[in-house]
């Protein structure tokens, strides 16, 4: 029997707003333990939500540019369940009218291009952590996270690979970090995936029982946790066994997925609308006004620098693929205007530095007026391309210009015949056999004598002008 892989998949980003979802705290990573909650927060009787406004446009802003319909009229509801970290005893999110629904991203799939649609994506607010100190006695609880805006976005089962969810959700978090609406860092938690797969028959149009993966906070996860999952199905199949509908849990350790709960339906959750909120009530105009801040995404950027700056279509995805690296490299070129020199330079010698050194290009060290003072130094002649690569570690991480250090180490291009002719007399009288040999019509050796020539001058010749004068003075 062949089966087919069904796979949908829930995202919740955390919006990137200052204060929280219903309250004014704020929403800073990594803080002391509850050092940014409230009496709302800690779901203290009497405290009301407030609505924050910035997270409904950023909702917005993301189902435009996920070609979702926005609704005009939303409710927020309860969702009741017991957890430690949720002191309320219930979530407030959206179920019956999410904000945006039916919008659809494109992915690059095997057969080509396609779209993936989006069923829905609403708002909520986030629950607490519980910590396990190992040691300690007993599980801690957080609640600095507690009511964080999240965007959950939700597509139909339209993906059919390991390879598909993993271009899905890079193409997902690639938008939501060009709109600036979210941080897309899944480390942080702030961008987290939940995969739902079933196999059926291939054929068969009834889907099968679906299994949710949780706790996977890397693509390289997402794809291992899918397959292991994918495997483990066929397995029960092939032994005449049933899947169950549960959530598992992707274990990194073992390399394997866990049960961790059988799934509970929508009803299990009591949705109520919530009393204390108003309907939200979206006017035409104001919505229409989001969409002037959803700026040109991923796809249509890529597109525009192979038709503007005639790069190739992988340079154009690579420069691309991060905001921060395009607006770099567009810094830079309207410096500078050689748009591949630039592009190789941002995707070699600085994109290594940043990876090295963990740094986003929005803040390297090395500012796009720098890397082009380099790249002048070189289109000038004043220094090697060697030079400029030997250095450019340099220039990184010691906050000097590149003229600075050029001139401190006096790397400058000798282009001066005379000096030149120096060295290059030096490394003949060293080099007898390769003269005679080149005399006797053996051309191949020149290149050996420029190696030469550039080595004893410390890599700072023009190789151009060694080239010309080594033929001189061979032939002359
Ligand atoms: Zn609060």
């Amino acid at each position: 029997m062949i089966y087919e892989v069904v796979i949908g998949v829930e995202v919740h980003a955390q919006l990137r707003t200052k204060s929280k979802l219903f309250c004014g705290c704020g929403t800073v990573f990594g803080l002391k333990a509850n050092s940014q909650i409230c009496p709302l927060c800690l779901g203290l009787p009497g405290s009301l939500p407030v609505l924050n406004k910035t997270a409904v446009e950023m909702a917005v802003r993301a189902g435009l540019a996920l070609n979702c319909t926005i609704a005009t009229d939303n409710v927020f509801a309860r969702k009741n369940y017991f957890y430690p970290d949720l002191p309320k005893g219930y979530q407030i999110s959206q179920y019956e009218a999410p904000i945006c629904e039916h919008g659809w991203i494109e992915i690059a799939a095997k057969e080509g291009k396609r779209r993936v649609r989006i069923r829905r994506a609403h708002l909520e607010e986030d629950a607490g952590k519980s910590v396990h100190v190992a040691g300690a006695n007993g599980s801690r609880i957080d609640l600095n996270r507690a009511g964080t805006p999240l965007l959950e976005i939700v597509t139909e089962p339209d993906l059919r690979s390991s390879d598909e969810v993993v271009a899905y959700l890079k193409g997902l978090r690639d938008v939501l970090m060009y709109l600036e609406v979210c941080d897309g860092n899944m480390d942080e938690g702030n961008f987290r995936c939940e995969p739902n797969l079933s196999l059926r028959p291939l054929g068969q149009k009834e889907l099968g029982i679906k299994v949710e993966l949780k706790n996977i906070n890397s693509f390289k996860f997402v794809k291992d946790a899918i397959e292991y999952e994918i495997k483990r199905q066929t397995k029960v199949f092939s032994e005449g066994g049933k899947i169950n509908q549960e959530t598992r849990l992707w274990n990194l350790d073992r390399g394997e997925t866990v049960v961790m709960r059988s799934k509970e339906e929508a009803h299990d959750y009591r949705y109520f609308p919530d009393p204390d909120l108003v309907p939200l009530r979206l006017e035409k105009e104001w919505v229409e006004g989001c969409r002037k801040h959803v700026t040109e995404l991923p796809a249509a950027r890529l597109q525009r620098f192979v038709s503007e700056f005639a790069l190739s279509e992988y340079d154009a995805g690579v420069l691309t693929a991060s905001k921060s690296v395009a607006d770099y490299f567009e810094s830079c070129v309207k410096l500078f205007d050689q748009p591949k020199t630039v592009s190789n330079w941002v995707m070699g010698e600085l994109t290594r530095e940043l990876n090295n050194s963990g740094t986003d290009a929005s803040d390297s060290p090395v500012s796009p007026e720098r890397l082009v003072g380099l790249l002048r130094m070189v289109d000038k002649g004043t220094i090697s391309l060697k030079v400029a690569r030997d250095i450019f570690p340099e220039v990184y991480s010691s906050g000097k210009t590149p003229e600075q250090i050029v001139q401190e180490k006096g790397l400058m291009q000798v282009s001066d015949e005379g000096a030149l002719a120096e060295v290059i007399d030096e490394v003949l009288a060293k080099n007898p056999m390769q003269v005679t040999q080149f005399k006797e019509g053996k051309q191949q050796v020149l290149g050996f004598l420029v190696g030469q020539v550039m080595k004893a001058s410390g890599g700072k010749a023009n190789p151009g002008k060694v080239n010309e004068l080594l033929k001189k003075k061979l032939r002359g």
